[in-house]
C-alpha cells in the first residue's frame, strides 16, 4: 500500500470516483453515514484501565439480526463496516459477518487487540491496537498481550495491517520506538490521541503536549517512518475546526442504531474542542477538500484487494 501525499498522484493515479461522487452527494446537502462501526460484542478477554465499553453481561445478537443490521447500515449509505467491540474475534461467527458485508460491496475493517489468532480472517483491513512496547503495552492492556499479538499479527500479510496508537500521557515518549518497532510489521501507523472520558482523563495530552506530539510525528513521518495521519492533521492539532459527526453510524452490541458522535453511546455530552480522534478528525479534513487529508482516507481505505470503485456500490 504505497503512501503519497502529492495532488498528481491523486488525481491521475488513485482517483476514485465513487468518492467524488459521494462528497458531491455531501456537497450537495446528503447526510449519509459513509462508515459504520459495528460492535458485534462487548466481551473481551482484556481489561484495559481506560475502556470504555467492555460490558460482559449484555446480551448479544444473533447472526441473522446482526446480518440484517448490516444490510440496514448499507442502505443508509455506508460502505466501510468495521468490526469492533469489546473484541470482535470473540464471536464465532465473525468471518460469516465479515463475509457477508463484503457481499454487500463493503470494505471490510476489523479492529482487534490481538489476543486470539487472527489468521483465520480475512477482512480488507486489519487495524491491530498497539499501546507501546511490552510491558508498557501490558501495562496498559493485561499480562501478555503485547507477546500474543505479536505472534498473531506475525502471521498475516503485513500489508493488509494497519496499527492503531492512541496516545497518551504513558506512551507519549516512547513514539520514535514504536515506529521503529512496528515499521517492518505492518503497513503503516495510526496516532490517534487519547479522548478524556469520564472518569478516565489522567490519560489525556494538554493542547501544548498535543502540539509538540504533532511535530514529533511530522519529523518521524519526513524521518522515512509510514505514519499514515496526515501532514494536515497533525499540524493542526492546536485548532478547533468544523468535523463532521453525521458521516459516522454506530451499532452497538444491543442492536441500537446511533448516528453521530460515539462518544455520545457512553456519556451525555462530548466536547469536540477536547477531541482530536482521528477517525473523526480526518474524514472531517478530507471532507473540507484537505488534498493530503483526501489522499490518506483514499490510501486507508482502497485497500489492494478492494479497490473502492470495483466495489458494486449500487444503491446508494
Ligand atoms: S481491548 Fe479494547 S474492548 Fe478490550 S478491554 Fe481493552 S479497550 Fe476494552
Ligand atoms: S471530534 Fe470527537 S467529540 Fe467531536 S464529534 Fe468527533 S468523535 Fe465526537
Amino acid at each position: 500500500m504505497p503512501m503519497s501525499n502529492s495532488f498528481s498522484s491523486l488525481f491521475l493515479g488513485r482517483f476514485k470516483p465513487y468518492y467524488l461522487y459521494r462528497l458531491l452527494k455531501w456537497k450537495f446537502g446528503s447526510r449519509a453515514p459513509l462508515g459504520v462501526g459495528l460492535k458485534v460484542t462487548n466481551r473481551c478477554p482484556m481489561g484495559c484501565r481506560h475502556c470504555a465499553w467492555y460490558k460482559p453481561d449484555d446480551p448479544e445478537l444473533s447472526t441473522k439480526v446482526w446480518m440484517s443490521l448490516i444490510d440496514e447500515a448499507r442502505r443508509r449509505g455506508c460502505i466501510f463496516a468495521l468490526f469492533e467491540g469489546g473484541e470482535p474475534t470473540m464471536r464465532d461467527d465473525l468471518q460469516i459477518l465479515i463475509d457477508h458485508a463484503n457481499s454487500r460491496g463493503m470494505i471490510t475493517e476489523l479492529f482487534t487487540n490481538g489476543w486470539n489468532p487472527l489468521d483465520v480472517y480475512e477482512p480488507d483491513v486489519f487495524w491491530i491496537s498497539v499501546d507501546g512496547l511490552n510491558e508498557m503495552h501490558d501495562r496498559m492492556r493485561t499480562k501478555g498481550s503485547f507477546h500474543r499479538l505479536m505472534e498473531n499479527v506475525d502471521k498475516l500479510n503485513k500489508r493488509k495491517v494497519i496499527s492503531w496508537t492512541t496516545i497518551n500521557r504513558d506512551n507519549v515518549d516512547s513514539l520514535e520506538e514504536i515506529c521503529a518497532f512496528l515499521s517492518d510489521r505492518v503497513t503503516g501507523m495510526m496516532f490517534n490521541f487519547f479522548y478524556p472520558y469520564c472518569g478516565v482523563d489522567d490519560l489525556s495530552l494538554s493542547k501544548e503536549e498535543r502540539v509538540l506530539t504533532g511535530q514529533k510525528l511530522l519529523g518521524l513521518k519526513s524521518g522515512g517512518y509510514r505514519i499514515l495521519n496526515s501532514d494536515a492533521f497533525l499540524e493542526r492539532l492546536d485548532e478547533d475546526y468544523t468535523v463532521y459527526p453525521w458521516m459516522g453510524l454506530t451499532i452497538s452490541s444491543t442492536g441500537h442504531l446511533h448516528h453521530g458522535c460515539p462518544i455520545e453511546q457512553i456519556q451525555e455530552s462530548y466536547d469536540c474542542s477536547e477531541c482530536y480522534m482521528v477517525c473523526c478528525r480526518e474524514p472531517a479534513l478530507a471532507y473540507g477538500l484537505n488534498i493530503k487529508s483526501l489522499n490518506v482516507i483514499i490510501d486507508i481505505t482502497c485497500s489492494e484487494n478492494g479497490l473502492l470503485w470495483f466495489k458494486p456500490c449500487i444503491d446508494d
